[in-house]
């Protein structure tokens, strides 16, 4: 028997449950997920911050914009960030505080206050968001979720979708079953071309990029808990407090292909040198590590909208590393336009121009 929806959403990561929490609230929607859980790509695997000054500008848009659901549901707990410029990253200090609403300079002293190990002589300046935020990623993630069956949407996990064909609706192919849809979301993530491909659309060519992180012990009898976020404002290295340990990433961006990410080893070694320079602590062992894929679009800008050429086919991909703090006005965003509705006007009050992050743009470029 093949099933009958409205929508099919493709893929379970935060950009899918977000949007299908939604739109299950007007049509009958599917999500279809090829792993056996929801967010086992890129969603189970980020750094979990809320950063209203981090990304481009349709990025910041609507981060500020979803800090509102945020507070709502109280998914924030509040964690400052400090950005270090060390010697020759003065050019990235100058554009990020051309950008940024709310940061302040602080002296290297001040900073040393709020980050003990901060080592003499590195930050030649230093710059602190007081408006950053850890994301509970997962109660978020499982809210949507919860939602979207709720209003009577259906999960299929395991149901890697092998083939779309086009017609009054389309047909989706998974490995186990077929279903019919007359709209089809692609919130694939990493996997975003291959799936517009089987549609039969351009690919935009995302690019996704390799991020990995090393989780170490923090020094005995101290509540790490208690520290800020740092990181270099030129982005080689950042280190986060989380469950009493700390996070240090490389902030690599290697570019790979779509797959089941995990870290290389010596990028992140040369990341824990990057933090060694840094900091005075002593980094002796790393409990685990993993890494997970920010997929970029060729402008760095989100790729949200329905696609020219074939009809009934969306696009919702591209978030590279800020796809958690922006998904909740990303998603209301979203299932306004797959609804064909006006798009949301406190989004739009942001500052986010549609034409930036329009699928037409790649079009436009190629004719
Ligand atoms: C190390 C790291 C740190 C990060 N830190 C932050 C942060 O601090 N704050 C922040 O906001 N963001 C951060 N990010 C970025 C954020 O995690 C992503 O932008 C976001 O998770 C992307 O969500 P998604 O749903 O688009 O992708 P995914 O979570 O990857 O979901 C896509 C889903 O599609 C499924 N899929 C693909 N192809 C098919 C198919 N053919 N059939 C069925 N299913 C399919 C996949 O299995 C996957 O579950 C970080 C990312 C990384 C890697």
């Amino acid at each position: 028997m093949i099933r009958e929806f409205d929508i099919a959403v493709i893929g379970a990561g935060i950009a899918g449950a977000s949007v299908a929490a939604h739109l299950a609230a007007s049509h009958r929607t599917v999500i279809c997920e090829m792993e056996e859980r929801p967010g086992y790509h890129t969603t189970g695997r980020s750094a979990a911050m809320y950063e209203p000054n981090y990304g481009p500008p349709p990025i910041l848009a609507l981060t500020r914009a979803s800090r509102v659901h945020f507070d709502e549901a109280g998914l924030l707990t509040p964690r400052e960030t400090i950005f270090f410029m060390p010697e020759h990253q003065q050019q990235s200090f100058d554009r990020l505080m051309t950008v940024q609403q709310g940061m302040s300079e602080i002296s290297p002293a001040t900073a040393a206050g709020k980050f003990p190990f901060l080592r003499e002589g590195y930050a030649k300046r230093a710059v602190l968001d007081p408006g950053t935020a850890d994301i509970d990623v997962d109660r978020l993630h499982q809210a949507y979720l919860r939602l979207f069956r709720g209003r009577g949407g259906e999960l299929l996990c395991d149901h890697p979708v092998i083939a779309l064909e086009p017609g009054d609706s389309w047909t989706i192919r998974t490995r186990t079953e077929e279903l019919r849809a007359r709209i089809v979301v692609n919130a694939a993530g990493a996997w975003g071309d291959k799936v517009a491909e089987m549609a039969g659309c351009n690919a935009i060519g995302l690019q996704p990029k390799r991020r990995s992180i090393a989780v170490l012990p923090g020094p005995e009898e101290t509540n790490v808990m208690a520290w800020p976020m740092v990181g270099d404002v030129g982005e080689t290295w950042y280190c986060k407090p989380q469950s009493g340990k700390l996070l240090v990433s490389p902030a690599d961006a290697t570019p790979v292909d779509p797959h089941d990410a995990y870290a290389d080893d010596l990028t992140l070694a040369e990341g824990i040198a990057r933090f060694e320079e840094a900091s005075t602590l002593e980094v002796s062992r790393v409990e685990r590590s993993w890494g997970g894929l920010r997929s970029f679009a060729p402008d760095g800008n989100p790729v949200v909208g329905y696609d020219a050429s074939a009809d009934g086919f969306f696009w919702l991909i591209g978030q590279g590393g800020y796809g958690i703090q922006s998904s909740p006005a990303l998603s209301r965003l979203a299932a306004a336009m797959v609804r064909g509705e006006a798009p949301p006007a406190d989004i739009l009050d942001q500052g986010l121009l549609l034409e930036d992050i329009s699928p037409a743009r790649f079009s436009r470029v190629a004719s």
